[in-house]
């Protein structure tokens, strides 16, 4: 079960894999530290870069994954490309006890799972300005396997099209000037309610 009415109400960031939740969330942790808390989820994928276990993520075998499952330890699970990623219930809980708004940087069936849980949760959608440039940025940064990259930008196809679908969520925004974009997010992000 998920956390119920929890205050400040946790937000969701969803959007394509290269649309540049990362780099909007890492700064507003950083300008905000006390304020927002990341929820640190649990995935199968191998560690990327100078990724580290228990901050990016908790890097879990396909096995301790299940079990975590079978045990109801998730608000939220679900596949992307050959990976299982998911939101534990205690991740929530951490960021809460700091009384920190906690933030979900999730995919799309996660959203869908969130959506029907107590999480009550504001949903934010970044988006990429194109496909184009979205498989040039996934290109650029060189850290995913050309399957991966496939993979990731035939997932990016379904993430626009569930985005645009009325009432997905609370906010999109185009991540298409860095510093527009920015505004927009930390704007979404702070409000109150
Ligand atoms: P990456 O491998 O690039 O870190 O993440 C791939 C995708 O998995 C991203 O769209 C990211 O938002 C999503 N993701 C990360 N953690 C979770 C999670 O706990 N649950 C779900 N459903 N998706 C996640």
């Amino acid at each position: 079960m998920a956390p119920t009415d929890q205050k400040p109400r946790p937000i969701v960031i969803s959007g394509p894999s290269g649309s540049g939740k990362s780099t909007h969330l890492n700064r507003l942790l950083k300008e905000y530290p006390d304020r927002f808390g990341f929820s640190i989820s649990h995935t199968t994928r191998a560690p990327r870069g100078a990724e580290q276990n228990g901050v990016e993520y908790h890097f879990v075998t396909k096995d301790d994954f299940l079990k975590l499952v079978d045990a109801g330890g998730f608000i939220e699970h679900a596949q992307f490309g050959s990976n299982y990623y998911g939101t534990s219930v205690q991740a929530v809980k951490d960021v809460a006890q700091q009384n920190r708004t906690c933030i979900l940087d999730i995919e799309m069936e996660g959203v869908k799972q969130v959506k029907k849980t107590n999480l009550n949760a504001r949903l934010l959608s970044l988006q990429p300005p194109s496909l184009d440039i979205l498989e040039k940025r996934l290109r650029g940064r060189a850290t995913d396997s050309e399957d991966a990259i496939t993979q990731r930008l035939a997932q990016a196809k379904n993430e626009l099209a569930y985005a645009k679908e009325p009432g997905t969520f609370d906010k999109v925004i185009i991540n298409d000037d860095l510093e527009n974009a920015w505004t927009e997010f930390k704007a979404f992000c702070l409000a109150d309610d």
